[in-house]
Formats: structure tokens, C-alpha cells, sequence
């Protein structure tokens, strides 16, 4: 009885949230755990087939969504937090949302993405078959306290646990999970690229060895701390991976083969490349279909943020969340690979949910851009920290005529528009990122008709 209050009450307050133009799909989940707080649980319990979960600092909204997108195409039901809601809160929410009135309503999957503090919580309730970890970067520090002790949290909630583990192989700090925990693990991982280099600015976090302290050597990075390492101390190094991605083409398209399945993806960026990987490696874990898999991947369009393309009076305009000093390095790197001429506008703002202390902006690399031919001609700062930012570009030495501070978000937009260029990359932190979107939005339909799909990939083909 209570457990049907627990849905009544929870499924009623997400849909006056709805109506009220709330996002938050926190508090149902939140409310129906008060009243009934084995709720998770007992919906778990109707998973006919089996539960993945996918953490892990940057990228696991993206691995979600592609994995979803491939149960989908395989016709398989399954309950999913789409909305990027990713505590205990917003995790019992979907699946309340999935099930009806009774609570008996059964599917045959459950891909759950979950916040790294969240995980250990997660296991205590339900039992995924799988859970996959895409990397670990600092991020957000002083919400979730040291990276060494999350990490140490979530290898305390799977040990001992009837757990398979889907591991980044290049990754240092993920990769010895099994060490600690005895679990089977599964790897996977790129081979030599194109893309490769001896030696990382941007590795703070992988530096030393997990296991003796000693300093790893590198034979190459792929980006950060992610490539194929060795300790020299205690012989730590990259475990042999089973899903070994070779020939990675990123011109801007990525397209790679896997275990001599073709890859293809209209998505741009290494860290993309490594998502969708992580993703495909998954998916043949658990037998979906070559065919279903490479489907799934090449017709899957960037969500909200996460490199959405507009234009804008012929311009192409293209939103990027960035959150972290890794994803703001890896959004750098893509667009220098950009040959269109181009502007960026960098929206940082400094709430709570952005992160308070915006020291991170100093591990942003941009001094490599300046010798870079298709580098941006313009860099406008705007946000609650536009001075901060541009006092940070103003530092790595590119030209100061070139930085502009417009505090206000439209303003800054619209000038970034307004510069000659063929493309304008829109950056920006969490909390600015809808009222970016907005601006966008309203503007591409006052200047502008939307890309269709197939005109996306045109677009990013033929820029090439
Ligand atoms: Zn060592």
C-alpha cells in the first residue's frame, strides 16, 4: 500500500513540476523514498534481463545515451535517466516515471548513470550485472572531497559484489580495479593514433603509480592522463584490453574499427571517441548485434549541450558544456582541428553547481593554440567570472585586442555572432548553459531554419 502511495504522490509531484516548468526530477524520487524507502528496490525487481551502470567523472552521460541508443535499436524496454539525473533522487524518479500506478510494470533493462559519490549507494539497493567506468578526472573537488577517496568508495561498494567491471584500459586510475577488488574485469582501449603524443601538459591526476608511488612513464598520451603507461618501480601497466579500438580517424567525423567492427560517428573529439568505445565495448559484452551497435552510433545526435550544432544566419554555431579543466582541454584540441575560421565565446559562471572555486581555468591550455593555423581570431568572455576568464587567455599570451569582456550572456552572443567567421564555438559552464541555449534557440528561429540530421553530417564532413 505504501509502496503505491510512494508512486501516486511521486509520479503526481513530476507532473506538476512539469507543468510549472521545473526540471527538477530530483524531488519526486526524493518524496516517494521518504514514504516508501525500499521503493528503488522493489522496481529494480522488475529488470527481466539485467542492470548496467555507468560512472566515472566526464563522458558517462554520453556512454548512457549511446548504450541506450543501442537497446533501443536492438527493441529491447528498458528505464534510463536520460536527464542527466543522476542521484539517488533522480535515479528513483525514472524508474517511477517507467512503471505504472501498481508498480508491476517489467522491462527488460536498466542503464543507469550514476554520479561517482553515488554509486556505493546505488549497490546497497539494487544489483546491476555491469558497471562501467569511463575515467577520473579532478572535478568538483569541494563537493565530493579528494578523487583518491572516491575512487576508494566506489572499489569498496563493488568488492565482493557479483560484479563484472567494463574498464577505460588506458586510464591508470581506473584500470587497477581489479587488483583491488578480485572482480572480473573487462578492458577496453586505443591502440597508437594520429592523435597521440610523448609527453602531457594536461596529466595531473595519473601521474604516480597506484600501487608504489613511484612516477609512470609514458610511452604515449592519447589526452590527460589516458595512454599506455608503465611504472618502472613495480611493473604496473596497462592491463591487455578486449576491446582494442585501432586506425582512429577524427577529420572532424570519428571513425574507428573495433575487434574489426567499422565505426562511424558524426560525433567530433577524442573524449567522444573514448564514449562511444566505452559504449560499443559494453554492448558486445552483453551480445547486441554488430549491425544494431553501428546503427545505434552513426544516427545518434549530440544532446543539449554536449555539442549541439545551430545556425544562425548561415553561420554554424556550435553550444559546448565544459565543467572541467580535461573537457575544456579536449573542446580546445577539437576545435583547432576545425579548419573554419572561428570565434569562441566562454560563459563562465561560479555557482554552487558550477563549482565555486574557479582555479581549474588555470589547468586550461590555450597557450597551445597560439601556434595553431586554425586557431579562434576571437575570444569572448562573458558569465559571472568573464574577467577571471579573460584575465586567464590574457595570460597564455594570445593577443589582447583579441579578448573581450561582455558580462551579459545575449550581448556576448551577439557579438560573437557578429564577427566574420564561419563558425562561433559557444562554451560554457553548467548554470549558463540553458540560458545560452535559450539565446540560441530564439535566435536560430528569428535568422535562421534548424540543420536537419543528415545536413549535420554534411556539415562536419565536408568542413573537413
Ligand atoms: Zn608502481
Amino acid at each position: 500500500m505504501r509502496k503505491i502511495l510512494a508512486i501516486f504522490v511521486a509520479k503526481l509531484a513530476l507532473w506538476a513540476s512539469r507543468l510549472l516548468g521545473y526540471g527538477g526530477t530530483d524531488f519526486p524520487g526524493r518524496l516517494a523514498r521518504k514514504i516508501y524507502p525500499a521503493i528503488l528496490s522493489d522496481l529494480a525487481a522488475n529488470i527481466d534481463e539485467e542492470i548496467f551502470i555507468v560512472t566515472g567523472t566526464n563522458g558517462k552521460t554520453t556512454t548512457t545515451n549511446m548504450i541506450a541508443a543501442m537497446i533501443k535499436e536492438e527493441g529491447y524496454t528498458y528505464v534510463h535517466n536520460a536527464a542527466g539525473a543522476n542521484m539517488m533522487g533522480g535515479i528513483t524518479t525514472s524508474f517511477i516515471e517507467a512503471t505504472n500506478l501498481m508498480g508491476t510494470r517489467h522491462f527488460d533493462y536498466a542503464l543507469l548513470e550514476a554520479d561517482e559519490a553515488n554509486v556505493p549507494l546505488l549497490i546497497k539497493e539494487i544489483s546491476p550485472r555491469v558497471v562501467l567506468i569511463t575515467n577520473f578526472f579532478a572535478d568538483q573537488l569541494d563537493r565530493f572531497g579528494e578523487l583518491d577517496h572516491t575512487i576508494n568508495l566506489i572499489k569498496d561498494a563493488v568488492r565482493g559484489q557479483d560484479i563484472e567491471l567494463v574498464l577505460n584500459a588506458d586510464d591508470p586510475l581506473v584500470s587497477h580495479f581489479q587488483n583491488e577488488t578480485g572482480l572480473h574485469c573487462w578492458y577496453y582501449g586505443f591502440d597508437q593514433t594520429d592523435y597521440d603524443s610523448p609527453s602531457s601538459t594536461h596529466n595531473r591526476e595519473g601521474q604516480f603509480c597506484v600501487f608504489c608511488g613511484h612516477k609512470l612513464r609514458y610511452e604515449r598520451y592519447h589526452y590527460a592522463q589516458l595512454g599506455k603507461y608503465y611504472c618502472p618501480e613495480c611493473g604496473n601497466s596497462n592491463p591487455r584490453a578486449n576491446f582494442i579500438a585501432k586506425n582512429l580517424r577524427m577529420s572532424p567525423a570519428i571513425q574507428f574499427e573495433v575487434n574489426d567492427m567499422e565505426i562511424y560517428s558524426p560525433y567530433q573529439g577524442f573524449y567522444n571517441a573514448y564514449n562511444i568505445l566505452a559504449a560499443v565495448s559494453l554492448a558486445k559484452l552483453v551480445g547486441m548485434r554488430d549491425e544494431a551497435v553501428q546503427k545505434a552510433i552513426a544516427k545518434y545526435e549530440p544532446r543539449a549541450g554536449r555539442m549541439e550544432i545551430f545556425n544562425i544566419d548561415s553561420k554554424k554555431t556550435i553550444l559546448v558544456l565544459v565543467k572541467n579543466a580535461t573537457g575544456f582541454n579536449q573542446t580546445l584540441q577539437m576545435l583547432s582541428q576545425d579548419p573554419a575560421s572561428k570565434n569562441l565565446f566562454i560563459a563562465l559562471n561560479d555557482n554552487a553547481a558550477d563549482g565555486r572555486d574557479i582555479s581549474w581555468i588555470w589547468d586550461v591550455d590555450f597557450a597551445f593554440l597560439a601556434d595553431k593555423h586554425s586557431r579562434p581570431q576571437h575570444y569572448i568572455c562573458s558569465g559571472q567570472r568573464s574577467g577571471d576568464m579573460a584575465l586567464r587567455i590574457k595570460y597564455d599570451g594570445l593577443p589582447v585586442d583579441h579578448i573581450h569582456i561582455s558580462a551579459s550572456l545575449k550581448d556576448g552572443i551577439l557579438e560573437t555572432l557578429s564577427l566574420p567567421g564561419e563558425t562561433a564555438y559557444i562554451l560554457s559552464s553548467y548554470t549558463a548553459l540553458f540560458a545560452c541555449r535559450n539565446i540560441l534557440l530564439k535566435l536560430q528561429k528569428q535568422y535562421g531554419s534548424p540543420l536537419t540530421a543528415e545536413q549535420q553530417d554534411q556539415s562536419m564532413l565536408t568542413s573537413s
